[in-house]
This record gives C-alpha cells, structure tokens and sequence, in this order.
C-alpha cells in the first residue's frame, strides 16, 4: 500500500515553526517512500478563514519548497502543486460530512441533543499503537461523572474538528497521521469514529513539540515562532528546513548539515526522537547552519538573493555592470551568515558616499595618515596592472619606504574606502573597487582632514 500522509492546517493567520515541522516531517516521509503528501486546509471555522489567512500557510510551504502532490484543481491554483492542483479545503466538502453524518445516525452511532449530533463514544479503552510515542491507552469512561460521547455537529449545524478531521484521513486514504503531540489527546475519539465508520484507522506518530529554550511551551507570541519572520530576517530556506529537520530528528551521526535530498533519503518514522525539541532562542545553530548553507549555494543563486536583500536595505545594484557587482558579491561568499547582513558588508562597494562610522573615522583622521594616504594613493596610480597582487605590493612598497609595517596602512586604507573597520579582504575589494574609485575615494577622505 502506497504511503499517503497529509499536512491540515487550521488558516489562524499564523504558520508556527511547529506546523511547519510537522509539515516537512509528513512531506519528508512522502518523498522517502514515494507516496503522497496532501494539502488539506482543515477552514470550517467560517469565522477564521480568510483568504489571508490560508495565503499565509501556502506561501510558507512555498518558501520552504514543501510541494504538495494532489488536490482539486482550482481557478486560482498557483501551485507548485503539479498540474496547478490547489489544495483541499473543508469548507469545499460540507455534503460528505453531511452524509456521513446521516450514516452514524441511521446505524445508531450517534444521536440528536439539544439540536447538536453526538457521537456514542466506545466503552472500552482505546489502544493507541503510535509510531513515536509507543503504546497509549486512553479510557474516556474511567471517570463515572464524564459523559464520553462527544459532539459531532453543533446546534448551529457546524460540524466539529474530530469529526471532519477523520472523515477526510478516511475518504483521502491516509495511511499515517503524522502531528504534534499536542492530538495525542484527540486521537482516542478519532479512532472511535474510524472504528464507527467500519474502517481500520491509519497508524499514527505524534511527534513532540519544539519547546523554548526554558522549556516553556512555545506560543505565538514568542520570538521566531513564526515561519515568515524567518525570510524577513535573512534566513535561506534550505537553513531552516535543515534546523527544521534537526529539531525531532536525528541523523545518528555528526554531519548536521545537510542537504533536504540526503534527508529525503535518510528520513523515517522511527527515527522520530521521543523526548521533546528544544529551540535555541539564541540563534546559535541556526546562524551556523545558514552560513554554512549559504557558503554552499550555487554563485547565481547566492547573487540573486543577496541583491534581492541589498535592494531591501536601500542598496541598488542595478546601475552597475554586472561583472562589477558579481565580483563585489564573491567578496562576501563564505563571509555573510544571512543575506540580511549584505548591505552592511557589501554595501560600499555601491555607494561612494557611505557612512564612516564615527569612532573609526576619529582614528582615521590623524595627521600621519593624510601622508599615508597621500603615499599609498600615488603607488596605486603608478601600478601597471590594477588587481589585489599589486594593490598588496604597492602598499607594502609604502610601509617600507615608511619604516612601518603594513597594519597601520592597512587600517585607514580601509577605512577610506569602505567606511568600516571590518570587511572583505582589503586587496580584493581594492581589486574590485578599481582603479578610479580607490583614488576617488582617497581623494574624498584626504578632503576631510584639516
Ligand atoms: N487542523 C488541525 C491542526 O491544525 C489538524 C490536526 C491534525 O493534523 O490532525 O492542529
């Protein structure tokens, strides 16, 4: 039987990094076995559901390359879906519960109270074989006082979460309901109504939830608990799903970073870690999983987000050759930890009127260095070839002929052309900046000196 698992997000206006994994784990798993991984959008809140709302869970799939496989095909499907499938939506399926309804009704399953439906709960304990969290037995009747049927379809006509939520894992053969831990508890009343519908339930993992680093619950409100904050900030997508993956699973061995196809192939249920996640609200791995994936992009793609988030910081590259600005941009590979830092770092190459920042500028306008600069800006005008060798021997030629070493040229020098004290490799950017704005913009600070 091929496998068939599903992601049911309820449209909050909010995709949680916990909804996220537990998306990725059931697409993770569909890709490791070659089966199917639907989209079902769990809408019949009528209140909640706004088109907002759903938008807010599509385009976190789709940042994060989640495709799901199947669907009704919609007008305005914008996949990535295959055959521009939209996905499933409960409030598109309102008569099949209806009829289901009616079946539970006429075989006695269930009954009218107070104009509500409710569902004759089974008697006995309910066994719950999960493929994470081991054997649980739950018994809703142990405590005489408690009623344990339950409402199906409320006096309003609307019919509840437990009840649509089976109906659909039944009709769309789901084979494994992979979700947070937080259903363990409902999944005693979903069994019981598979039971009633006279179908097998599917097998079940509960995958514990992401905590905070105190071990509190994680909640909406707190910081990076939302998917789409993570792009805002500079993250890559395939850092997160990498950070995603390690929060619940383990690949057993000490290589943490690592491609999505590598996890497609190594992913499985029972490597599903029990003891619950614990997200590091410091960043620390994170940061360190994004830089080393950012390292590991292909050139084009590493350009094309890093101009994008240049372009969100004020930054504009597009009036520059391109040979300059992908020159510019490889000076900041295997130096930017999110794309969110390039305009800090890569940002003077595109402006001659940066910022200095202010304590460095005091250090640069001291006497000595005006005649540094003036030194360093004639051996560069006298160099035949204008690339980071010569750059490198014309300032050492200066420090020599000065009796210095060549820090304190390098410092200033620095300075003067990118506004910082920190930055890419000092004979590179000289190399990248050229010939024309290193003199410019050592004439500009020579300017500034009294
Ligand atoms: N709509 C439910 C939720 O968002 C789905 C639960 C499930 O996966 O069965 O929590």
């Amino acid at each position: 039987m091929s496998v068939r698992v599903r992601f049911a997000p309820s449209p909050t206006g909010f995709l949680h990094i916990g909804g996220a994994r537990t998306a990725l784990f059931n697409w993770l798993y569909a890709r490791h076995c070659g089966g199917t991984f639907v989209l079902r959008i769990e809408d019949t809140d009528a209140a909640r559901n706004t088109q907002a709302a759903v938008d807010v869970i599509l385009d976190g799939l789709r940042w994060l390359g989640l495709d799901w496989d199947e669907g009704p095909i919609t007008a305005d499907a914008t996949g990535p879906c295959k055959g521009d499938r939209g996905p499933y939506f409960q409030s598109q399926r309102k008569e099949l519960y209806q009829r289901r309804v009616e079946a539970l009704l006429s075989h006695g399953l269930a009954y009218r109270q107070d104009g509500a439906v409710k569902f004759k709960m089974m008697r006995e304990p309910v066994v719950i074989d999960d493929l994470v969290v081991g054997r649980v037995v739950r018994n809703l009747t142990d405590r005489e006082e408690v009623d344990p049927d339950f409402v199906i379809v409320r006096s309003d006509g609307e019919p509840v979460f437990h009840l649509v939520n089976v109906i659909d894992d039944l009709e769309m053969s789901i084979t494994h309901v992979i979700r947070g831990e937080d259903h363990l508890s409902n999944t005693a009343k979903h069994i019981a109504l598979f039971r009633a519908f006279g179908v097998e339930p599917p097998k079940y993992a509960h995958i514990p939830l992401i905590l905070n680093g105190d071990g509190s619950k994680m909640s909406k409100r707190d910081q990076g608990a939302s998917l789409m904050s993570y792009p805002q900030e500079g993250y890559l997508p395939e850092a997160l799903l990498n950070y995603l993956c390690l929060l619940g699973w383990s690949p057993k061995d000490n290589n943490e970073v690592l491609p999505i196809a590598e996890v497609v192939e190594r992913f499985d249920l029972p490597n599903i870690l029990r003891h619950n996640a614990r997200f590091d609200s410091k960043r620390e791995k994170l940061d360190w999983l994004n830089f080393e994936h950012m390292r590991r992009l292909e050139s084009d793609r590493f350009n094309e987000l890093v101009v994008h988030a240049l372009g969100k910081s004020g930054v504009e590259t597009d009036a520059f050759p391109l040979p300059y600005v992908k020159a510019a941009l490889g000076t900041g590979k295997d130096k930017l930890k999110k794309t969110s830092d390039a305009a800090a770092y890569l940002g003077f190459y595109f402006k001659d009127a940066f910022e200095t920042d202010e304590a460095e500028l005091a250090k640069l306008l001291v006497p000595e260095n005006k005649d540094r600069l003036i030194k360093l800006r004639e051996a560069f005008a006298g160099l035949a070839t204008f690339d980071s060798a010569g750059a490198e021997a014309a300032l050492k030629g200066v420090a020599a002929a000065l009796g210095l070493k060549a820090g304190p040229l390098v410092h200033p020098l620095r300075v003067a052309l990118t506004g910082k004290g920190s930055g890419p490799s000092l004979y590179h950017l000289i190399e990248v900046l050229g010939r024309e704005r290193v003199a410019n913009r050592i004439d500009a600070t020579l300017a500034r000196f009294q």
